[in-house]
């Protein structure tokens, strides 16, 4: 396993690998890796010649006051898990590596960027595309790997490489959760015991609404002010949204069908945002 820094060096390694005939999957990360990101690297590695992991915490996905500079990093401990796992090269460049043009060129998929997560966020997608579209024409993988935890990160980079015709295969790959229902996340660290107990009720109350829906509940309306009222009779939490939309458009769903819908949830716990979700395809 092999730690890159600069694009030139990825680009004459896949070179070679290309010839010799090797297929390349590509996982997409900020690093501080947890076993939700194994997840990914187990399924790339198991289905692809080669594995590159990239570990880039993206200055131009982070709003002017996000968490960019206290973004939990550690290297060391990366490079551990993916060469346990098979991974051949972490590329971990600079944002001085990455964004060393004029950097005009963003990307929007519009309809799908603006809604759920894009209101408090609202340059976030087009930082996720830009680096995302970077990273594939840098490492030019067959297959690229998304967690479903992002879920519209999910649908937008799989709507955005259908738009633009990218060569790359999009897998997406299920949420991770602690023992406890907590959807793993590398920002979970920012949260104090308290405060964790509180997360749970995240989990907790999507189990609940799926339970719901399955005993017949199918008005979005009922569900979404069930769930609100759960999560906020636990203290330092504070909610962002909770919706019900369709899996393809992200459109809000009134009466719950049987398939292709998500539960999604964005919740602030302490100054902590957190998501969830689950998803219902057929
Ligand atoms: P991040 O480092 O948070 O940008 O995440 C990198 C990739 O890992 C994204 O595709 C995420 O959706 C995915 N990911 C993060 N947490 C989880 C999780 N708990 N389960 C599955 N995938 C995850």
């Amino acid at each position: 396993m092999k730690i890159v820094k600069t694009i030139s060096e990825i680009r004459d390694i896949v070179k070679d690998w290309r010839k010799a005939g090797y297929s390349i999957g590509l996982v997409p990360t900020m690093g501080y890796l947890h076993a939700g990101h194994g997840s990914l690297i187990e399924q790339s590695v198991k289905n692809n010649d080669k594995t590159v992991v990239s570990v880039f915490v993206n200055p131009t996905q982070f709003g002017p006051n996000e968490d960019l500079e206290k973004y939990p990093r550690d290297i060391d401990r990366d490079s551990q898990l993916v060469e346990s796992l098979g991974g051949d090269i972490i590329f971990n460049p600079e944002a001085s590596e990455m964004y060393n043009t004029k950097n005009y060129t963003y990307i929007t998929v519009q309809g799908l960027s603006e809604k759920l997560c894009g209101i408090t966020r609202p340059t976030h997608f087009a930082g996720v595309c830009q680096v995302v579209s970077k990273l594939f024409h840098i490492v030019m993988p067959d297959n690229a790997y998304f967690g479903l935890k992002d879920f519209q990160q999910y649908v937008i980079i799989k709507t955005m490489v259908e738009d633009l015709n990218f060569p790359v295969k999009i897998n997406p790959v299920n949420i991770v959760r602690e023992e406890s229902g907590i959807a793993m996340s590398s920002r979970n660290v920012y949260l104090t015991d308290d405060e964790k107990k509180s997360a749970l009720s995240l989990s907790d109350t999507l189990k609940k609404a799926s339970q719901l829906i399955n005993n017949g509940e199918k008005n979005s309306k009922e569900l979404i002010k069930q769930m609100q009222e759960f999560i906020s009779s636990h203290p330092y939490t504070k909610i962002d949204y909770i919706k019900i939309v369709d899996i393809n458009t992200l459109e809000d769903i009134a009466e719950i069908p049987d398939n292709n819908y998500a539960v999604l949830l964005a919740v602030y716990v302490g100054k902590t945002r957190l998501i969830d979700n689950f998803v219902q395809h057929s």
